[in-house]
Order: structure tokens, then sequence, then C-alpha cells
């Protein structure tokens, strides 16, 4: 015999800002979210030491902070928070019907994707024992705490361009290593940095991959070693003769080699994604605008913008899906279940 899946008004796919933010918005109308934290309980959030643009906290807080006071806060208006990795959400009927990876099932009138997106690594030695200590995949979150020191950014995109042009405020020198030749950011972005080359500010290494990071958690990084080989991919070619590896001191590394949107759950439904994964949402200025092409499934925070990608923003995001979700829930589940009854008198 089959179990009934229990059932939910509303599942949120996600416990970072995003996710957080829906569920106090969810709860406090009465939508009794259960939200489902992932691999990356808190998401990227969770990553950064100090937040100090988020508004309200004058002195700052740490990422974990903002976090938890939001789970708090989350959770005395009514939100549960479980452990739960969706591997699949069927949109074929109504409910919907959401599998986890442990085999729970369950159906819910209205579905939240805020599983946000991971910042790429690069699998190098000393990258996973100094991230958070010297190693870093925002600068923006991060720069400001290695002030003075020459810092390596790895990426060629327009993430890399911007985080370098961002770090130059900090930085004695920004060094932007880049594995090939041709860059895959917007001339936008190689003609501002281009002006901070030019100011000696930035120097760019193309065709040169990052090997290794040397450090410790004490002492931060101490410096890296890299491969340069002028017909790009220097790490393939490490064989060749050309290839020069070398160690180069900098005091921190940023990686902005691209996110990967958490949507893999997504790909069976009739949600749009975009050609690497981002969920395509009505977006515009009016109401409505975290909907997908599905009507009672929604979508905020990283795992829809790869650009503002900032906590303040994701928390409004995941608002106006909340209420996005509010408003689908009364009108479209509570109407049609209501309506048989009122039929009846
Ligand atoms: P991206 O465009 O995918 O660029 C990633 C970069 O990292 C590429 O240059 C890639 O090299 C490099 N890379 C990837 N894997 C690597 C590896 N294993 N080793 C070394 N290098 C590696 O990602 P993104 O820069 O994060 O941008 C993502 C999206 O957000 C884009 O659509 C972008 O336009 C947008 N975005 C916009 C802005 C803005 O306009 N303000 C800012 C940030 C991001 P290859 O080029 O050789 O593949």
């Amino acid at each position: 015999m089959t179990e009934t899946p229990e059932h939910r008004r509303l599942i949120i796919a996600g416990s970072g800002i995003a996710g957080l933010s829906a569920a106090i918005y969810a709860a406090r109308s009465n939508n009794e979210p259960l939200v489902l934290e992932g691999d990356e309980p808190g998401g990227q959030l969770t990553l950064t030491s100090e937040v100090e643009n988020y508004p309200g906290f004058p002195e700052g807080l740490s990422g974990p902070d903002l976090i938890n006071k939001m789970k708090e806060q989350a959770e005395r208006f009514g939100t549960e928070i479980d452990h739960g990795i969706v591997t699949e959400v069927d949109d074929s009927d109504r409910p919907f019907r959401v599998e986890l990876r442990d085999g729970t099932v369950y159906t819910c009138d209205a579905f939240l994707a805020a599983s946000g997106a991971s910042a790429r690594t690069l699998g190098v030695p000393g990258e996973d024992e100094l991230m958070g200590y010297g190693v870093s995949t925002c600068a923006t979150c991060d720069g400001a705490f290695f002030r003075d020191e020459d810092m390596l950014v790895v990426g060629g995109g327009d993430a890399a361009f911007e985080e370098a042009h961002f770090l130059t405020k900090f930085a004695d020198t920004v060094y932007l290593a880049h594995r090939r030749e041709e860059f895959r950011a917007e001339d936008y972005w190689i003609d501002k940095v281009q002006k901070k080359v030019d100011a000696g500010e930035i120097e760019i290494m193309r065709n040169t991959e990052l090997l290794e990071i040397h450090g410790s958690a004490e002492d931060g990084v101490d410096h890296v070693t890299l491969a340069r080989n002028e017909v790009g991919h220097p790490s393939e070619n490490l064989d060749d003769p050309d290839t020069e590896t070398f160690e180069f001191d900098v005091g921190a590394v940023f990686m902005a080699i691209g996110h990967t949107p958490n949507t893999a759950y997504l790909e069976e439904t009739g949600v749009e994604l975009d050609e690497t994964g981002y969920i395509v949402t009505e977006g515009g200025t009016g109401g409505g605008q975290t909907r997908t092409g599905v009507e009672g499934l929604f979508g905020a925070g990283d795992v829809v913008d790869f650009h503002y990608q900032q906590a303040v923003t994701a928390a409004g995001m995941g608002t106006k899906a909340a209420l996005d979700a509010d408003d689908y829930l009364e009108d479209e589940v509570d109407e049609k279940t209501e309506a048989p009854a009122e039929a009846d008198d």
C-alpha cells in the first residue's frame, strides 16, 4: 500500500536569504510554509564572515548570524524548517508532487524555488582549506578584509572583471588570471578594467591558471602556484616545455568562475530555464514578477537573479514571491475549493 503523501499549502525550497524572507511573509499570511533546507543550509551568506551592507545593522553582523536571526523570525510566525533536497517537482497535476532525495514525498498547493546558486570552485589544493581564510567566492563580501594586500582574481567573465575592478578599492595590486587569451566579459567591463590597468591598479595575466594555494587558517594566503602557456589552458599542458610554472605572492584569492543555479529538479517541469539553468520569471514592474511559466510555481533569489546577487535584493525578491504565492493561493486554490460549497447553498 502506498502512503498518501503529506500535504502542505506552500513549500519553499531553500533556506538562504530569499527562502527565509519568503517564509517570514508567507507565515504571516497564514500560508504555513515548509522550508526545505538543502546541502548548503542558509545559502551562500553562511560563507560570508561579515555582512556590512545589509540595511539595519550599522555595526555589521556575520552571515550565519543574519541567517539565524531570519530563521528565528520565520519560525516565530509558524514556519517549519526541515532538511530536504528536492529532486523532482511534478507539475503535471495539482497539487504539485515534490520528491526529496531521501524518498520523502509531499504534495503542495504552491511551490517556491529559492534554491540559490552555488559558486563554482576550481578544486585545486589549498582551496577548501583556505576558503574563508583568504580564499573567497565573493569580492563584495570579503574584499575589505584584505586591504593593501596583492589580490588574485580567477576568471575571465563579467564577474571576474567586476570583482577585479571592485577590489582596486582595497588592493595594492589586483592580478586577474584568465585561462585563455580571449575574455568572455563584455566590452563594457573590459574597457573599464583597461582604465585600471593603465593606472597600474590591475595587471592582467592571460593564459594563466591557478594550480595551488599556499597558506594556513592562522595566517591566511601566503602565495599561489600559477602556470602560464601562450596557447592557453596551461593546466592541460603541464608537460609542454613551453608551460611555465611559478610561485606568486598574493594575500587573497577570489574565485569568479561562475555560479551554477540549483535548478536540476525543475528540468522536467514547464518552468523555463535559460541556457545556464537560471529560472526565467515574469519580471516587470507590476504584481506577479516572481511567477514562472507554471502557475503556482514561483522563483526568487540567486536561482533567478544572476545579476544583482546581493543579500538585500534576494530578500526583496523572496518577499515578492511570498506575496505572489499568497495571491495565487487565495485566487486559484481557496476560491476554487470554496466554490462548490457555495454552489450547494
Ligand atoms: P561566466 O560568464 O560563466 O564566466 C566564467 C569565467 O570563468 C569564464 O571566463 C571562464 O573561462 C572561467 N572559468 C570557468 N571555469 C574555469 C576553470 N575551471 N578554470 C579557470 N577558469 C574558469 O560567469 P560569470 O562571470 O559569473 O557571469 C555569469 C553571468 O552573470 C553572465 O551572464 C554575466 O554576464 C552575468 N554577470 C553580469 C555582471 C554585470 O554585468 N555587472 C556581473 C557579473 C555577472 P572561459 O571564458 O575560458 O570559459
